[in-house]
């Protein structure tokens, strides 16, 4: 793809750059949220497997479908999108990514500057007291394997945001605040529905930021953004991160 010099050019100014992440980026790694596991779990209502009153009705339930998730995202590998997102943060003095995503594929791709909008499967946390769990344990096919809290016997559950949640407030307020006062803002591979977080590219524009999309598909967001491409991250973002290389220093 040919970029515009006005692009170049934006990107030779930007000082402070934000990248928000949704669902998109990870499933070119082959990560498919609701119909991971051969389409196993589809049969399930999301709120049955992904909210409060779905872990109270049935825990074990909800913790198979969990730790096949953790399976099947420890298996799955960080895309050249991911990569490109991890080496960027080389490259600008100030840099922010956050990321809906609960896989840690940014992490294990090499990003540094990662904050987890909705938490991650790979940590757990009690149920009624909010207390960090954080040992390791895999659950059997009894309610007996789900790990109880030292302090108030509470069950454990994944450290993950799920429907009827509020966004953990301290990454949620950097969120707004670093989005607020970027150069730059990438929303990349989220379909900009799932609020808070879709109020993050908005909040960039107000702010003065160029905002860039990119999805392969159009999202209620496209026609804000100032650029918007269609293509796929893993394909694209290599492409702006030789740009980067060509016009900054590290
Ligand atoms: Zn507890």
């Amino acid at each position: 793809m040919d970029f515009s010099l006005d692009f170049i050019e934006i990107i030779k100014k930007s000082q402070k750059v934000v990248i928000l992440t949704g669902a998109g980026v990870s499933r070119e790694s082959g990560l498919d949220t609701f119909r991971d596991a051969g389409g196993y779990w589809s049969k399930y209502n999301p709120y049955e497997l992904a909210s409060p009153q779905g872990f109270r009705a049935n825990p074990l339930l909800v913790w198979q479908w969990y730790q096949a998730r953790k399976i099947i995202a420890s298996q799955a590998e960080p895309n050249p999108g991911h990569n490109a997102i991890a080496e960027m943060e080389n490259y600008f003095p100030e840099f922010y990514l956050f990321t809906q995503n609960v896989d840690r594929l940014h992490h294990r791709a090499g990003s540094k500057k990662v904050h987890e909008l909705h938490g991650t499967i790979f940590e757990s946390h009690c149920f009624d007291c909010g207390l960090p769990y954080p040992q390791d344990f895999e659950i059997g096919e009894t309610l007996a394997t789900i790990p109880r809290c030292p302090e108030c016997n509470g069950y454990v559950r994944p450290s993950v945001v799920w429907f009827g949640e509020s966004l953990p407030y301290e990454a949620l307020s950097m969120a707004y605040q670093k989005s607020q006062s970027c150069d730059l803002f990438l929303t990349i591979g989220t379909s900009s529905e799932v609020y808070p977080a879709a109020n993050l590219p908005h909040q960039a524009i107000y702010g003065g930021a160029y905002v860039m999309e990119i999805n392969p598909n159009e999202t209620s967001f496209t026609r804000d953004s100032n650029l918007s491409i269609r293509q796929k991250s893993g394909e694209i973002l290599p492409e702006i991160l030789r740009i980067i290389k060509e016009i900054k220093v590290k």
